[in-house]
This record gives structure tokens, sequence and C-alpha cells, in this order.
């Protein structure tokens, strides 16, 4: 049994033997036995990709994942250790686009979602061997016979479970994020990258009459960008402002600021008419909550649709009497400011704008654009601008509509003028939980304590909502359906149930084992299933519990980190 101390000083060649030894023994798997029943020491691994080559950072934490629980091992724990891989993302379908040489979401449609993700499954396994060896070498001990891998079935599962309890605490929420946004490139732009495309640009600006509801006086609103008009919710007044009700000499009675009533409404003085005469004045707040008449019955069809209260007076400090009238149009859908006076005031979202920059089939300006260049408008595009103008004006609802030039910014790519553009998103309200997080990271014994109360600390104090979904092809699918005819939404939370609820399960099933190109499976879970990713789990349909509908599920997928911090309870399984 004992074997003389070698003098051979050729450490590469001892720790292969070591290694060997370790291996053909099964040690690691003894140690584990040997601490059957003991106490646990629990250790989670989070799980690197496989499709990129580990690299020398990774020798770092992997002896760190290695000393901790190899210590409390000896001290007599019982420390299992499940290896893991991370294998949705972004990064995977780039390598794939790049390995069969197509380029954006467009052309990925085209070659097929099916075949895609195929090959992205393949794809996440390209350096599992050197990985493998890799671990070996550096002495990591670790369960790499029975990994848990994030795009299965059983994991997906379980990430399923924990997201229907967050939606079930509604925790979990559709909402939207205003983005620079360029409708030819179709993305969004980093504020690094619309720095780089400020032009000038000499415009038509709108006056426009808000009919006050059931009164005889309009609101006297200003806009840049009347293409946003048709999906208007609110008007905006500033709450300290003086405002003043005036009979014009135009005949009409207005609703403005008092300090721009000369600018705005005094060209309508004639022979000594003065241009207007004040009936009565006020402050901002008390304009608050004023119903107005929409502009466009789309806009009120699409607030009813969504069962929220819109088209009145509210007010926030960053409405200005610098120029227009004191009160701002507001779509949420296309502003910062619009979008975070829409949620305080919890306005519906009402986006008449498609991806590519045309006004929708809902508007009486299907099709055209907003913001066409004038190479576009050479090419056939229609620019919404000057119909919505012509629209409104022939409705008598344009006051006026003011030239103005200003600094605009433009895609750097391709030129044209951006657009500020809501894309919906779902979120994870972390600010509710804000709390339990500071409380819980305060129990963390950080090395060195700084972490904790540094880096670490100061991003939870500031925990901004999740912005979970991603408009992509390989990820876990968002497990939640929809109702077009009323908006229910519902979260499924196992593939059981998906079963249960469902229309046409066993009709999807059997036309993917006819066509015989995969989408199903018994793997992971144990029985015939329908695999849980795109395109095959969006076939699947449930009945409105409602109002009968036929619910779909929602295109999204979800970000890759949600997959890698379920490791806790997926990797078993919940
Ligand atoms: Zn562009
Ligand atoms: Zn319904």
């Amino acid at each position: 049994m004992f074997k003389k101390v070698d003098t051979n000083m050729n450490f590469v060649e001892r720790e292969g033997e070591v290694e060997e030894f370790w291996r053909q023994n099964h040690i690691f798997e003894a140690s584990i036995k040997e601490h059957e029943g003991d106490p646990s020491y629990v250790f989670y691994d989070g799980p690197p990709t496989a499709n990129g080559k580990p690299h020398i950072g990774h020798v770092e934490t992997r002896a760190f994942k290695d000393m901790i629980p190899r210590f409390h091992a000896m001290k007599g724990a019982m420390v299992p250790r499940k290896a893991g891989w991370d294998t949705h993302g972004l990064p995977v379908e780039l390598e794939v686009e790049k390995q069969i040489g197509i380029n954006g979401k467009e052309q990925i449609e085209k070659y097929g979602i099916a075949p895609f993700i195929g090959l992205c499954k393949e794809n996440v396994w390209k350096y599992k061997g050197m990985w493998e060896d890799f671990s070996y070498k550096v002495g990591f001990w670790a369960d790499m016979e029975h990994p848990y891998v994030t795009y299965h079935d059983d994991y997906i599962e379980s990430e399923w479970w924990a997201l229907k309890e967050i939606f079930k605490k509604k925790l979990l929420y559709e909402g939207f994020k205003v983005v620079p946004y360029c409708p030819r490139c179709g993305t969004p732009l980093s504020s690094h990258e619309v720095a780089q495309g400020y032009k000038e640009l000499t415009e038509r600006s709108a006056i426009v009459r808000f009919k006050a509801k059931d009164q005889d006086f309009y609101f006297l609103a200003w806009t840049t960008t009347p293409w946003t008009l048709p999906s208007n919710t609110g008007l905006c007044v500033n709450p300290d402002l003086d405002y003043a009700k005036v009979k014009a000499a135009d005949g009409y009675t207005y609703v403005m600021a008092c300090s721009l009533l000369d600018k705005v409404l005094g060209p309508l003085a004639k022979d000594g008419t003065p241009a207007y005469e004040v009936l009565e004045t006020c402050k901002g707040t008390d304009l608050v909550g004023m119903d107005y008449e929409p502009l466009y019955d789309c806009a009120k069809e699409a607030a009813e649709k969504q069962h929220k209260r819109a088209h009145f007076v509210i007010a926030d400090s960053y409405v200005t009497a610098e120029d227009g009238t004191g009160i701002v149009h507001i779509a949420p859908a296309f502003g910062e400011d619009d979008a975070r006076v829409g949620r305080e005031n919890n306005f519906p979202l009402i986006k008449f704008v498609d991806e590519k920059g045309r006004m929708t089939e809902e508007t009486p300006f299907a099709g055209m654009r907003c913001k066409p260049t004038e190479k576009e408008i050479a090419a056939g595009a229609i620019s919404a601008d000057p119909e919505v103008l012509k629209d409104l004006s022939a409705r008598k609802l344009l006051f006026d509509a003011p030239k103005f030039t200003h600094s605009y910014p433009h895609c750097w790519r391709c030129d044209t003028p951006l657009i500020y553009y809501a894309r919906e998103s779902w979120f994870i309200k972390m600010s509710a939980v804000k709390d339990d997080l500071v409380r819980n990271n305060n129990t963390v014994n950080w090395y060195p304590a700084t972490i904790g109360t540094g880096r670490f600390g100061a991003w939870i104090e500031n925990v901004q909502d999740w912005g979970l979904s991603r408009n992509r092809y390989w990820g876990t699918p968002l497990n939640i359906w929809t109702c077009p005819c009323c908006g229910k939404q519902e979260a499924i939370g196992s593939i059981q149930e998906l079963r249960e609820r469902s229309t046409n399960y066993d009709e999807v099933l059997a036309r993917l084992k006819a066509e015989g190109k995969g989408g199903y499976s018994s793997d992971y879970v144990g029985y015939e299933h329908i695999e849980l990713h795109k395109p095959y789990v969006d076939q699947i349909t449930l009945r409105c519990p409602d109002c009968g509908g036929e619910m779909h599920r929602v295109p999204e997928v979800i970000d890759c980190w949600f997959d890698s911090g379920a490791m806790p309870y997926a990797q078993h399984h919940y």
C-alpha cells in the first residue's frame, strides 16, 4: 500500500497521476457518500456557459469554488456539488447567426425558428469537453455526470413555477420603457449613439384645441410631434403656474398659461379689438382632473380596452412657460417625461405607431410614416405630420401650426430621424421587495465587508424593477398567456397545468409527431410533452376563463440571468 515518495520533481506529471487516481477510484463520489446523513453545507455553483472557452479568470473562481466546499467537507459536512451549464441567451444566438451567415431577427425568422433553436442547442456544447478537462485539471470537484442544464424542460418548468408564484403576488407585470429608436434599423440606440447624430430640423409644430368635456371652452396645448396626437392620453399643466380662461377674438374660449397669452393669442388682435379678454384665472393644480374630449376615437377605445381612465388634466413641474401654451400634450408611448407622468397617473399605454415607424390600422393615418427621410418621401413614403395637421384643421381643432427649428437626433448608422418609442417589456417589481433585500444583505458575511456596504449594497439600495423579457428566440419562454379580447393575463406554472388548461395540446403534439422534426420528447420530465421552447410552445392556446377568447402566449423569452438565478431550486426540479 505504501508508496515511497518519489523524488521526481515533474509536478505536471504528478498532478496527472493524482487526477487519474481520483477519477479511477471515484474519490469525489466516495467523499460525498462518506458524509451521508451528516449536516449539510450548501454550495451553489453559478453555471458557466460552454459556448465560450474557459479562460484564466475561471481558474481563480473554480479554485475558490472548490476550496471552500472542500474545507467544509473535511470538517465533516455533507457538501453536494452539482455542476451546471448556462445555455440560453443572445450570445448563443449571435454565434449561430455568424455560423450560418445570417444577420438579424428578420433573417432568423426567414431561416425558421425551429431549425435556428436546434442549432443553438448544439452550439451551447461547443466547448463542453474543454470545460470538463479544465475542471479536472485544476482539481475542481463537482458532479459533472449529472449536471443541471438551463435549457432542459425540467429546469424551465421550475422557472415557470417560480414565475407563476411571482405573478400571483402581482410582482410580475407588463410595462414599458421609452427608448430612442431607429424605425429603419428596428433597434433602440444607447445615449452614446444618440449623441453622435444631432442635426437641425425645421418642422411644423401644432397648437391644438382640446375641448373640455361638457363645457364650452378649449384647452390649448402645444406639441412638436403631431404624429403622436392620435396616441394622446392626457394634458399636463404645471401645478404652480397661473392659468387663465379667456374669451379670444376668434370666438373661442381658451384655457392656457397667463404668461404666454400675448405670445400665442396676440396675433388675433384686429382694428382696436383686443386679442382676448380674461374671464378668470387659477393655478395649474385647480385644473387637475378635468376631462376633455379625445381628439380621436381610436384613443378612447384603446383606453377603454385597457380599463384605464384617460383624457384628463394632470400636473407636473416639468411643464414650463418657456414656450408653447403652458399645457403639454401627453403620449406616454413617445417620450420619457410622458412615460413617467403617465405611469404616475396610471394612464393607459396607447401606441399607434408600429416597429417600422408607421401609423397603425386603428388610426385614420394607417401606413403613414412618422418622421420619414427626404429619400423615403421621394420613394413614396407619406409623412404623417402634415396629414394629422390637415385633419385637425378640417375639424376646426387646430389653432395654429407654427414652424420651428430644433436640433433633432438622427441614427448614426442610416441617418433616419430617431423617434422616442415605448417598447413593451415584462418587469419583476424588485422595488417592492427592496426592504427584504436590504435586510438579507445585512446578514451576509461579506469578504471584504466593503462589498456588502459598498458596490453591492448601493446597488440594492437603488434597486430598479427588473426588465425581464427579451424579444428573442433562444431562451426560457415567458409563461404568460393573454386574451386578445378582454386583456386577461394568466401565468402557467407547469407542463401538467399547461396540458390541462390548453384547448389544443394533444392536437399540437400529434402534429409535431407527424412532422417528425422534433419539438416534443419524454426527456427530463419522464413523459411525452411539447418542448418548452419557441416556436413549439407558442402554438399552444388556452380558453379565456372570463370571455371565452383564445389566449396566446406572449412572444417574449426571459433574461437568461433569471435562468442562472433559478439554480438553487431549479437544479433539483422545483
Ligand atoms: Zn437606423
Ligand atoms: Zn378574455
